[in-house]
């Protein structure tokens, strides 16, 4: 039976971008019938993640006037935290069914390179993420190639739950980039936006005290400490390593950077102690000049983090399921509000996070 028969449809809309910073409009496109592992799902729910602006951009600032610029392949639809229902399957999947609403893992690999076989298909040389390299969420359907990436999410309200496939993923894994904590240890939490938010209520379930948030916004850092940050400083704070050593006895041991500039770069790496990890995630740009021989003399380790492993997920998902993880500000949009969504994002015009609501 085909995709179509089943469906009563036979064409389908994403919302795409033909050029970098071209308009994201809707295409048609005849609705596809999954093959072998193959899974199509009716697409619920999908956020608008601030990667979107960069990839829709088709650059990252890199500091000195310098760009990365993106390659993929071109149209784009955009989308990787996406909720759907499975409508049709491929005749080789036994593990889902039409009726199944399911969260999508987006950063499929090959399969096949060292990264893939380790678990890290996000880290994959060849990747097939998607919303980046493969067709995502910005449509009414998504096809995903095995049933392996979609993840039960019963128990969770599915119109917060997309944002776990990568704003809840990307700081579940830079959090477990520097656990375990020692009593005397604390960790920095820079940023309390979004990301941060998130990353100081998933720190909070996991019952780590010894959090400080910081940021520039007096109202961020309010909302920090009811987050479960102990301490929360403004970054412009004279001597702030001084301020910090008096207030927190012990060392900083870990520092979040969801900003990741150059300023909340060397504002981390100053507040290391001896053997501190600085886990940059925001993607504001920029280059790192820090004196090498202080990185060897304090055994600090860089460590980037890129959103995070279908492993990474699945104990995500179980962990939100079992601390009841209370979810960041949502703004539901139509999905036909996607091209105004990333523009208001790109403009800082957007509070929480937007969920494209398709209508399914
Ligand atoms: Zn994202
Ligand atoms: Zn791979």
């Amino acid at each position: 039976m085909t995709a179509e028969q089943q469906n009563g449809v036979s064409d389908s809309r994403r919302f795409e971008f033909q050029e970098f910073g071209g308009p994201i409009a809707p295409q048609s496109y005849e609705l596809p019938a999954p093959a072998g592992n193959e899974v199509l799902l009716k697409v619920n729910y999908c956020g608008v993640c601030h990667s979107d602006v960069h990839l829709h951009d088709g650059y990252f600032e890199l500091g000195g006037d310098k760009r990365l610029n993106f390659a993929m392949p071109l149209p784009l639809t955009l989308g990787h935290e996406v909720i759907g229902t499975v409508v049709a399957v491929g005749d080789q999947v036994t593990d889902a069914k039409p009726g199944d609403q399911r969260l999508i893992y987006p950063w499929i690999g090959c399969g096949k390179c060292g990264a893939c076989q380790k678990g890290e298909e996000n880290l994959c040389v060849t990747p097939a993420h998607l919303g980046v390299n493969k067709p995502g969420g910005y449509a009414d359907h998504i096809v995903v190639p095995h049933s392996r990436y979609l993840l039960d999410i019963s128990g969770l309200n599915p119109g917060d739950a997309a944002t776990l496939a990568c704003s809840g993923l990307t700081t579940f894994s830079a959090i477990n980039k520097v656990l375990p904590l020692a009593d005397d240890q604390w960790i920095v939490v820079i940023g309390c936006g979004g990301l941060g938010q998130m990353a100081l209520r998933i720190l909070q379930a996991m019952g780590i005290g010894n959090v400080i948030g910081i940021d520039l916004s007096e109202e961020k850092r309010k909302l920090a400490q009811e987050s479960g940050a102990r301490h929360s400083f403004d970054p412009n704070t004279p001597k702030l390593n001084r301020v910090v050593a008096e207030t927190c006895p012990g060392t900083v041991q870990a520092a979040l950077d969801f900003v990741g500039n150059e300023q909340t770069a060397q504002l981390a790496l100053g507040l290391l102690g001896k053997g501190g990890k600085y886990v940059p995630v925001g993607l504001h740009g920029g280059e790192l000049r820090y004196p090498l021989p202080v990185i060897t003399n304090k055994a600090v380790s860089i460590i980037g983090s890129y959103v995070g492993t279908l492993k990474e997920l699945e104990d995500l998902v179980a962990f939100a399921k079992a601390k009841n993880l209370p979810p960041i500000h949502i703004e539901h949009r139509p999905l036909e509000g996607a091209a105004q969504a990333v523009a208001d994002l790109e403009k800082g015009q957007v509070a929480g996070r937007v969920i494209l609501d398709a209508g399914n």
